[in-house]
């Protein structure tokens, strides 16, 4: 069981995310999609994913979730297979899993993310603990009995987040997090996630250009391969011509 074979915090070294001469290619597809990608993450680094629409970054995520394998080369997280450091990373998808109407409250869908201690029964009291402090620090407290799915798109987010939090990861997996919400709300998810970076890795994929600034210690873009930028790099004209480049 996936579970069984997730490792301790104190077995854990060497960096966050490390990728060495990575390639993988769809089963369906002749060419791969990500070729030649070598990089390293290390602790507590805010990091944002860029890249036009089909160029991989979604990819590059299910790899570092180990939901995905690379044909060729190695991707560890802390020094250990993605598969077996599952335990320490915490990930938000592009949509919401939930389905819409779903009778479900804000409190409920965060404890999911503590499913699999429930699954064994030990620590449901610290999860409901867990729970409640998340709630607090993410300002979504006040939402907690309400049902999920009359939350603003915004305040969806901020749940999903706080429902990855809950097991406590090491490195925090996000895809657009600030996608389909307000220009307002988005600066709050930004600030929220750069607060989180203090403590944990983050790794973002956007489209949200906004998402670029002094804060993050470095930009990917994923168009085929993986390339670092240093977030001053990255004006509107330079990625401008990233985005058009043919690979
Ligand atoms: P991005 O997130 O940058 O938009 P993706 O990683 O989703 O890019 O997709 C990269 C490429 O892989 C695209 O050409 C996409 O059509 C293709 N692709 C994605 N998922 C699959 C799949 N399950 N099977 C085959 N091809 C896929």
């Amino acid at each position: 069981m996936a579970a069984k074979r997730c490792c301790h915090v104190h077995d854990l070294a060497g960096p966050k995310v490390s990728f060495k001469e990575v390639a993988f290619r769809y089963p369906t597809r002749i060419e791969p999609v990500l070729s030649d990608v070598s990089f390293c993450v290390e602790e507590r680094s805010h990091i944002c994913v860029i890249g036009p629409n089909g160029g991989g970054k979604t990819t590059l995520l299910k790899l570092m979730l180990g939901l995905l394998s690379p044909d060729q080369g190695t991707i560890e997280l802390f020094g250990i297979p993605p598969h077996r450091a599952c335990r320490h990373v915490g990930y938000v998808p592009q949509h919401s899993v939930i389905r819409p109407g779903f009778p479900i409250t804000v409190r409920e869908v965060v404890l999911t993310g503590c499913v699999e201690q429930h699954r064994f029964g030990w620590h449901k009291k610290g999860c409901g603990e867990s729970a409640d402090q998340i709630m607090e620090e993410l300002e979504i407290a006040g939402l907690a009995g309400r049902p999920f799915s009359r939350l603003s798109g915004g305040e969806r987010q901020r749940v999903l987040i706080a429902r990855a939090l809950i097991s406590g990861p090491l490195l925090l997996l996000l895809d657009e997090p600030t996608a389909n919400i307000d220009p307002k709300v988005q600066q709050q998810v930004r600030e929220t996630l750069n607060r989180l970076s203090s403590r944990m890795t983050v790794i973002t994929v956007s489209h949200d250009l906004d998402y670029i600034s002094g804060e993050l210690d470095g930009v990917f873009f994923v168009n085929r391969s993986v390339r670092l930028l240093q977030p001053g790099e990255v004006t509107s004209d330079a990625v401008w011509e990233l985005f058009t480049q043919r690979k």
